[in-house]
């Protein structure tokens, strides 16, 4: 059942109209992470601090005794985690700089960085998306570094995230990045808000995938890509 009410937040922030807009359906709505134009008036410290603090509220309403030795450090550590850690790719400093080199060896085949370590949260639950990515592209004369293509694909999985999103956000980043549109990329995550709860179904992932370029146009590097992601 849908229920329907304004909440507001301790600071009188209107949080949602409708509770249980999106459920289970895992809809992303945007492209773009849907962020406040004021995001980032607010300084990491005082982020923490106010979170600390609501964290401690949400355990605390939960009933658990914030004195306790175990638990006490819990809403600071919580608030740590999620300013400059897991949701440490919401601000665009953190974006990782990028060094472009020039492609020497000239090579025009298409090159694959597979099985890339992949940590995000789902944005509807705020539990852990986890699993591979694989992205590909074919230099246009311009290459980064290998361990450059990790660090975009973390920067962009430490958001609250929509899996189909979060794939399309690496893709057009990588594009911008190497100025071709030749890139490719495959996610293959599971997670957690269908395993732990919900339907709590262990077994299944989601896929997604983005193709531009001769990856989208041409069924040869598509096939080749796809081959190379599935090699063992
Ligand atoms: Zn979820």
């Amino acid at each position: 059942m849908k229920r329907k009410e304004t909440l507001l937040n301790t600071m009188g922030i209107k949080i949602s109209d409708t509770i249980d807009e999106i459920g289970d359906e895992h809809i992303g709505t945007s492209p773009h992470t849907p962020l406040r134009e004021d995001a980032f008036e607010m300084d990491d410290k005082r982020k923490i601090e106010l979170i600390e603090n609501h964290f401690g509220e949400i355990m605390h309403i939960l009933g658990l005794d914030l004195t306790d030795d175990s638990l006490k450090g819990t809403p600071k550590r919580v608030a740590k985690m999620f300013v400059n850690e897991v949701f440490s790719g919401l601000d665009p400093k953190n974006k990782p700089a990028v060094k472009l080199f020039e492609n020497k060896y000239k090579y025009n085949e298409v090159l694959v960085e597979k099985d890339i370590t992949l940590f995000s949260h789902c944005e509807h639950h705020f539990v852990p998306i986890y699993g591979k990515a694989h992205v590909g592209y074919v230099s246009n004369g311009y290459v980064i570094g290998l361990s450059k293509i990790n660090r975009i694909v973390q920067y962009y999985a430490s958001r609250p995230q929509v899996q189909e999103r979060l794939t399309m956000q690496i893709g057009h980043a990588l594009t911008e990045i190497l100025g071709t549109e030749d890139v490719a990329v495959v996610i293959d995550a599971h997670h957690m808000c269908v395993s732990s709860r919900g339907v709590k179904d262990v077994n299944s992932n989601t896929v997604t995938s983005f193709y531009g370029g001769k990856f989208e146009n041409d069924e040869k590097a598509k096939t080749e890509f796809l081959q190379y992601v599935s090699m063992g």
